[in-house]
């Protein structure tokens, strides 16, 4: 049984970077803005993965992500440090989060182009079922103590350090995107490939066009180059 005192540390940000990757490869780049396209296979990993580290739901995570380039750092942006204040979206993420992905108009007005399939409808849509289990693996393959810490700091890390800076990946000079490494891991067996269309335009609410259109092409060609979010 794997219970040394450093494989808790370890097992924790590994299963945050995994989460944080899928998130940003998956959610952002392939859903949110169509950089990318996911092989069938990929995607289901994608969404098992996601499902078993934090629970997301591919539709509301879109659709709040997309309101928030609709609506940056304006009324009606569902997650804004400047609105809010840094620290407020920082620790409370979740709150602000949950508070628009709770808003059915919300999911319909800015993810029309993803309905539900029967996997959401059958195990997906199960969205606590999917870190609890997660969590059962943990315990059983790192032995109850360790896999409980390890859970614990995986969702620590997740929810109050990565998930709020995930859309900020890589955006200076210099700075390191592991998601692109990935999407070039994918790319070369054929999992991942880069969208040749232009990306999904969510139709502009509320006076909203001008700013999200910018956001979403500066979002788009940072994920084209693979540097940002
Ligand atoms: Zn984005």
């Amino acid at each position: 049984m794997l219970s040394s005192v450093w494989i808790v540390p370890l097992v924790a940000v590994a299963l945050a970077q995994i989460a944080v990757i899928a998130t940003s490869v998956y959610l952002h780049r392939a859903l949110s803005h169509r950089a990318l396209r996911v092989h069938p296979v990929a995607e289901l990993l994608f969404r098992a993965v996601l499902w078993l580290t934090t629970g997301l739901g591919r539709r509301e995570w879109v659709a709040v992500h997309r309101k928030h380039h609709t609506f940056t750092d304006r009324d009606g942006d569902p997650h804004s440090p400047r609105l809010f204040g840094f620290w407020h979206v920082q620790l409370f993420n979740v709150y602000y989060y949950m508070r628009a992905a709770q808003n059915r108009e919300t999911i319909e007005t800015f993810a029309p182009d993803l309905p539900e399939d029967w996997l959401d409808r059958t195990v997906f849509a199960w969205g606590w079922c999917g870190p609890a289990l997660g969590l059962v693996g943990l315990c059983v393959i790192l032995g109850v103590g360790a896999g409980l810490g390890a859970g614990l700091g995986h969702a620590l890390l997740y929810v109050f350090v990565l998930a709020p800076l995930i859309k900020k990946f890589s955006v200076g000079r210099g700075e390191f995107d592991p998601s692109w490494l990935v999407i070039r891991a994918l790319a070369v067996v054929r999992l991942v490939a880069l969208a040749r269309v232009a990306a999904t335009r969510v139709p502009p609410q509320r006076g909203g066009a001008a700013q999200s259109d910018a956001a979403t092409e500066r979002d788009e060609g940072r994920a084209r180059a693979g540097s940002g979010g």
